[in-house]
C-alpha cells in the first residue's frame, strides 16, 4: 500500500488522446519527465558522435525540421536538429524535440521531401508520446519504485533499455523497436505533418520503397521500418487523405535535391 501511495506521489497516471488520430493511451510519465530523459539521452549520444561539417545539409535539415515542427502544432517542445557524421542510415526524434539525422541516410532520402518523410515519421513518434507509452509498459512499476531522479542520476540499472525506449535506437547498445501500431500511427501522423509543412506526401511511400529496394544489407533503421506490402498499401491510402491539406499548404513540392 505504501508503494502504491509513493508511485502516485511521483507519477500521475494519465490517459492521453492523440489530437491527430484520436487514439488513447495510458502513460505514467509526464511530458516534462519524458523531455528531461530525452535531453539527457541526446547529450549522451552527441558526446559520443561527431557532428557533420556539411553546412548545406545542415541548413536543409534545419529548414525541413522547423517546418515539420511547426506543422506538428505541439506545445512545450524545445526543438534541436543535429546532423551526425556517420555512414549509419539512421534518424530519430527524442521526447521534447531533440532530433538527430545521420549523414548516411541523406543520399537515400534523395530530396528535401524524402527527408521530410523521415522527419515527419520520427517527430510523430515523439509528439504521440510513444516513448512514454513504452516506458509505461516496460517500467510501469519499477520506474515508480525507483523514482525519476534515480534515472536521471544514472542509478537505474536498466538505463540503456530506458534510453532505447525513448527512441534513441541502438545508440546505447539496446534495441527496442516501436510496436506495429505505433509505427502505423507514426506513418499516418508523419504524412499529415508533411502535407501541412508543404512537402509532396507522395514522396513518403516513394522513399520507403526505394530505401527498402536499394539497401543490400538491412540497416537498423530499415529493419524497424520494413516497407511491407501492407504498410505500403496503408501509406498509399493515407497519401490520398492528406492531398487536400497539401493543396492548401505553401507547397515546396520535393524541395531541393540533396
Ligand atoms: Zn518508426
Amino acid at each position: 500500500m505504501r508503494a502504491f501511495t509513493f508511485s502516485f506521489a511521483l507519477f500521475l497516471v494519465s490517459c492521453v488522446t492523440n489530437p491527430e488520430t484520436g487514439s488513447q493511451a495510458i502513460i505514467v510519465t509526464s511530458s516534462e519527465q519524458e523531455a528531461a530523459l530525452g535531453d539527457r539521452a541526446f547529450q549522451e549520444i552527441l558526446s559520443k558522435e561527431r557532428l557533420s561539417t556539411n553546412r548545406r545539409w545542415q541548413g536543409i535539415l534545419e529548414r525541413v525540421g522547423k517546418r515539420i515542427a511547426e506543422a506538428s502544432r505541439v506545445d512545450g517542445f524545445n526543438w534541436e536538429f543535429r546532423l551526425i557524421e556517420s555512414k549509419t542510415q539512421n534518424a530519430f526524434c527524442l521526447p521534447g524535440g531533440k532530433v538527430a539525422f545521420y549523414t548516411g541516410i541523406f543520399p537515400a532520402a534523395v530530396n528535401e521531401a524524402g527527408l521530410a518523410a523521415i522527419m515527419g515519421h520520427e517527430v510523430a513518434h515523439a509528439t504521440a508520446r510513444h516513448a512514454g507509452q513504452r516506458i509505461t509498459l516496460a517500467f510501469g512499476t519499477e520506474i515508480a519504485f525507483e523514482g525519476l531522479n534515480a534515472i536521471l542520476d544514472g542509478k537505474l540499472k536498466d538505463r540503456p533499455l530506458l534510453f532505447a525506449a525513448l527512441g534513441a535506437g541502438t545508440m546505447l547498445g539496446v534495441s527496442l523497436p516501436f510496436s506495429r501500431a505505433q509505427e502505423s500511427e507514426a506513418d499516418k501522423i508523419g504524412l499529415i505533418y508533411m502535407a501541412r509543412a508543404g512537402y509532396d506526401p507522395h514522396q513518403a511511400p516513394a522513399f520507403w520503397e526505394k530505401f527498402g529496394a536499394a539497401s543490400s544489407q538491412m540497416p537498423k533503421f530499415l529493419s524497424s521500418h520494413p516497407p511491407s506490402d501492407e504498410r505500403m498499401r496503408a501509406l498509399g491510402e493515407q497519401v490520398e487523405s492528406v492531398l487536400g491539406t497539401y493543396q492548401s499548404s505553401p507547397k515546396y513540392g520535393t524541395g531541393e535535391v540533396l
